[in-house]
C-alpha cells in the first residue's frame, strides 16, 4: 500500500504522517516513512540545493528536473523495494507536488511533466493520496509561527499558492478514487481521525 500526502506550505503533512506511521507501527505493520524532495542521500542532498540555491531563482524547468530526478532514486532505491516486500509506504510529498507547484504553480506544460513523472517514477502512482486542505494565509501564517525555517517558497507571492491549492483541488475532483481531502484547518487531532479512517478502510488484512 502506498500512501502519499499532499497539501500547500503548512497543511500538517508532516505532522499527520508521522502519527500515521507511529500508530501502524504500534498495531506491527511493516511501514515506511518518507518524503520528497529527500528520503534518499541524493534526495537529501538535492533537497539542500533546491532549499538554498533556489533563494537565488532557478528555472521552472531546472527546478522540476531537480525534483523528479530526486524522485527517479528514491522510487528505485527506497519504494519500490519496500512495496515489494509487502511494506506500507508513507510519504510527504511526491510526483502530485511536481505537477502542483512546478505545474499549477509555476506553468510549466502539465502533459510534459505528467510523461516526466512516468518516465521518472516507471509509472509507479500512490493507491491512495490524502490532500490536507488549508487556505493559503492559514499555512503560510502556521508556517511563519512554528520558527521553521522560511525558504523562498514562503515567501512567494500570494497568487503562486493559490495556483499549487487550485491545481490540488482540481486534481482531487479529477480523480476521486485515488485523492481523498481532508480539511485541514480542522484541530491536528480531528484531522488525523479522518486520515485514519480513510487508510484504515484501504489497510491490508
Ligand atoms: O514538504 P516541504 O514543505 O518540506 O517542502 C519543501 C519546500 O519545497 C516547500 O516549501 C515546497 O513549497 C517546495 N516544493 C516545491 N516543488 C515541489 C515540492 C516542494 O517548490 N515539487
Ligand atoms: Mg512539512
Amino acid at each position: 500500500l502506498f500512501v502519499t500526502f499532499e497539501g500547500p506550505e503548512g497543511s500538517g503533512k508532516t505532522t499527520q504522517c508521522r502519527w500515521l506511521h507511529q500508530r501502524l507501527l504500534s498495531l506491527g505493520y511493516d511501514v515506511v516513512l518518507t518524503r520528497e524532495p529527500g528520503g534518499t542521500p541524493l534526495g537529501e542532498a538535492v533537497r539542500e540545493w533546491l532549499l538554498a540555491l533556489a533563494n537565488d531563482g532557478m528555472a521552472a524547468e531546472t527546478e522540476a528536473l531537480l525534483h523528479t530526478a530526486a524522485r527517479a532514486e528514491h522510487v528505485a532505491s527506497i519504494i519500490r523495494p519496500a512495496l515489494a516486500r509487502g511494506a506500507i509506504v508513507l510519504c510527504d510529498r511526491y510526483a502530485d507536488s511536481t505537477l502542483a507547484y512546478q505545474g499549477g504553480g509555476r506553468g510549466l506544460e502539465e502533459s510534459a511533466l505528467r510523461s516526466l513523472q512516468v518516465f521518472a517514477t516507471r509509472g509507479l502512482w500512490p493507491d491512495l493520496t490524502i490532500l490536507l486542505d488549508v487556505p493559503v494565509e492559514v499555512g503560510l501564517a502556521r508556517r511563519r509561527e512554528s520558527g521553521e525555517e522560511l525558504t523562498r517558497f514562503d515567501q512567494e507571492a500570494l497568487e503562486f499558492h493559490e495556483r499549487v491549492r487550485a491545481w490540488y483541488r482540481r486534481a482531487a475532483e479529477r480523480e476521486p478514487e485515488r485523492w481523498r481531502v481532508v480539511d485541514g484547518v480542522a484541530p491536528a487531532e480531528e484531522v488525523a481521525r479522518q486520515v485514519w479512517e480513510t487508510v484504515a478502510s484501504h489497510l491490508p488484512r
